[in-house]
């Protein structure tokens, strides 16, 4: 068993509340309740609560989230009752909560949130809950396995972000020896880097979060950066990963030796550069890190400062300036609200407007009621957690699937048009009182085709100020005093922002990896990246990419989940490389290339293979998505949990 447990707290301590009927009243009002009732059935024992008859809605998420899971008013009126007795109980007896270590306990808990047909979630969800047991812990050490290996075995983890902070607790877990190689000053990765005004998490937070490593205080329903960047930093140092960083080392080149089955790491450090070696290097650094400028001619004639939206001038007070933001992608929709206040004047320069979906709560802290039971129900965090987790586990899939005969100048099929009149509606609405900019927001392709963003009114009142200016020309060159449009027009501004987001496509970009036989990976790759599950790449032995080609999520799932199911099906290669005392795992060709067609064909299936809009979703060299998951979280789970040795080449 592992040797580095992760904190989880007891299942079956009894729950005690304080508090009067009225208050008792007054918190449920603001309760998250498909995820309460679950909660407090497990503080008390009552299986009441979790009734048939009170079950979330379930199925495919429409446009706007429904509040309470589309629980009907006279089932949430029946589940405030039963809470509200819940309540009572623990505060004036002691009931006997279940002891969710028990399947017999567990399930009636959990069928109330998946249906009882959808058994197959089960696994995926037991392992988000984490009662009593870490899911992703490895069931072996290298000292049980393979005693003679342990003391010279090294792993070596590119990158300490979200991916390379749990690569690196899971293989210390299982008692390897872990190197992380980390850019920056400290951990964190997008989260440490991306500090832009307005930066936050515009997908559920609980569920951005590790699954060994639940958090019940998040903020806000959508958390601020800096909350992202202090729950991984912490994440970091409590599971003991910071000490295994060196921090400001950047990889340059990594060179597989065939004989001796050895990585050859460069890197420069601070000292300057360092060579290394490792038994198997993962690579955690993230889809989008290398800002992406666009050539505009004359840039680097303007004269005031100018930056991207990941390398934020903190030091230049943007009060009282003119400022012009190039692009409307997901960070540039969140700097423009925030920035527009304090500014002079603003020029957004859109090229192409983005899709949104409403969310009321989108800067607000979560209501107080919602936070008195996060913090005094035990475990309520969990449940919260696996409820946005199942809400979203195929999410919009099937808003998002193309039908070849479906005839629309902005939408892919039946179900996608459902979803796009749906948005429109909501744009319309937003600018009733604004026609003339209407036709400069609303989208002309299918929702999907691009990143989807989330809203709560603040864009559409952003671009109605006087201040601010809505530019959709395009941009011809900038000039020393500011952007000149295509229409020739001069926008004065004192600083230029770009958010015109990341090289996507670039993966493992500008690093030179050479694996068997003198093989270029970004040669072999010829701008077309492709890996088995996102990991695995032939002619790379010992090679694991995490957040990998194939492996990033649009509409359904989570991607904590799925990099932790990208984890542990690394730690499970290794397991079978240890085990058979082989030097190196590899991916066999045939395999590799058959799941590829797989993927592509899943791919061409979904609206983001649409070409009606630009994205970062398809490389910009072949066209192809190399960057999104087509399929749902149980085939990625199937495929990454219950696979075949024989894909594999040992030696
Ligand atoms: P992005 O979505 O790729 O947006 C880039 C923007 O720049 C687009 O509006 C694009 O226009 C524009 N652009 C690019 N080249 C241009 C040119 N030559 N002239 C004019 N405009 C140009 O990048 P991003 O906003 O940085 O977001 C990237 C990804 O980061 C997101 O999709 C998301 O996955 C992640 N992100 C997440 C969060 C979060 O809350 N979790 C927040 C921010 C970012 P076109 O649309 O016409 O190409």
């Amino acid at each position: 068993m592992s040797n580095v447990t992760t904190p989880t707290p007891a299942v079956d301590a009894p729950v005690r509340v304080h508090g009067t009927d009225e208050f008792f009243r007054e918190v449920l009002r603001d309760a998250e309740l498909p995820a309460l009732l679950p909660a407090l059935a497990h503080a008390t024992g009552d299986f009441r609560l979790v009734d048939p008859s009170l079950r979330p809605a379930g199925g495919p998420i429409p446009a706007v989230t429904p509040p309470q899971g589309g629980m009907s008013p006279q089932a949430q009126q029946r589940a405030r009752e039963l809470a509200f007795e819940a309540l009572r109980r623990l505060r004036d007896e002691s009931p006997r909560p279940l002891n969710l270590t028990n399947d017999a306990d567990l399930m009636p808990l959990v069928t109330f949130m998946t249906g009882e047909q959808n058994v197959e979630y089960l696994p995926l969800v037991n392992h988000e809950l984490g009662f009593g047991r870490d899911g992703g812990d490895p069931d072996w050490t290298i000292d049980e396995i393979a005693p003679h290996r342990a003391a010279d075995f090294h792993a070596v983890i590119i990158g300490c972000g979200p991916q390379g902070i749990q690569a690196a607790h899971r293989l210390r877990q299982a008692g390897i020896k872990v190197t992380v190689l980390e850019k920056n000053g400290d951990v964190g990765g997008t989260w440490y880097e991306n500090s832009y005004p307005g930066c936050r998490l515009d997908t559920p937070n609980f569920t951005y979060s590790y699954s060994f490593f639940q958090k019940h205080t998040w903020p806000q329903a959508y958390t601020e950066q800096k909350y992202l960047y202090e729950y991984f930093s912490e994440a970091a140092s409590v599971l003991g990963v910071r000490e295994l960083v060196w921090f400001n080392t950047e990889v340059e080149k990594l060179r597989f030796d065939d004989e001796a089955s050895l990585w050859h790491i460069t890197a420069r450090g601070p000292e300057g550069v360092v060579e290394l070696t490792a038994d198997i290097v993962v690579s955690a650094v993230g889809q989008l890190n290398r800002p992406n400028i666009p050539d505009i001619p004359g840039a680097d004639t303007f004269q005031g400062p100018q930056w991207h939206t990941v390398q934020w001038r903190h030091d230049v007070d943007l009060t009282g300036k003119r400022v012009a933001v190039i692009g409307t992608g997901a960070s540039a929709f969140q700097v423009i609200p925030t920035i527009a206040p304090d500014v002079a004047h603003l020029t957004v320069f859109q090229r192409t407007p983005p899709w949104m979906y409403p969310a009321k709560d989108y800067h607000e802290a979560i209501p107080p009621g919602m936070r008195w039971l996060l913090d005094n129900i035990p475990h309520f965090h969990r449940w919260y957690r696996v409820y946005q987790f199942y809400m979203n586990i195929e999410g919009r899939i099937p808003f998002m699937e193309r039908d070849p005969d479906w005839k629309h100048p902005a939408s892919c099929s039946a179900k996608n048009e459902e979803l796009r009149a749906e948005l429109e509606k909501y744009l319309r609405s937003q600018f009733a009182d604004r026609p003339d900019l209407l036709p400069h927001v609303l989208p002309a392709y299918p929702p999907g085709a691009k990143r989807i963003l989330r809203d709560n009114g603040v864009w559409a009142r952003t671009l109605k100020l006087p201040h601010v200016d809505l530019v959709n020309c395009g941009v011809r060159c900038i000039e020393p005093r500011g952007v000149v449009d295509n229409d020739g027009v001069l926008h004065e501004a004192d600083v230029i922002v770009w958010g015109t987001g990341f090289k996507a496509s670039d993966f493992l970009y500008p690093m030179t990896v050479i694996g068997r036989n003198g093989v270029n990976l970004h040669e072999e790759w010829g701008g077309d990246v492709q890996a088995y599950y996102g990991v695995n790449v032939p002619d790379f032995p010992n090679l694991f990419l995490l957040y990998g080609p194939n492996t990033n999520l649009v509409v359904n799932g989570s991607l904590m989940f799925l990099q932790e199911m990208g984890t542990e099906f690394i730690l499970s290669q290794l397991k079978l490389m240890l085990e058979t005392d082989s030097r190196s795992i590899e991916v066999k060709r045939e395999p590799f290339e058959a799941y590829n067609r797989w993927v592509d064909e899943g791919n061409a299936r979904m609206s983001w293979s649409d070409t009606r809009a630009n994205s970062w979703y398809r490389s910009t060299k072949s066209g192809r998505s190399s960057q999104n998951w087509p399929y749902s979280m149980l085939d990625y789970w199937k495929g990454t949990h219950g696979w075949d040795a024989s894909v594999f080449t040992l030696r």
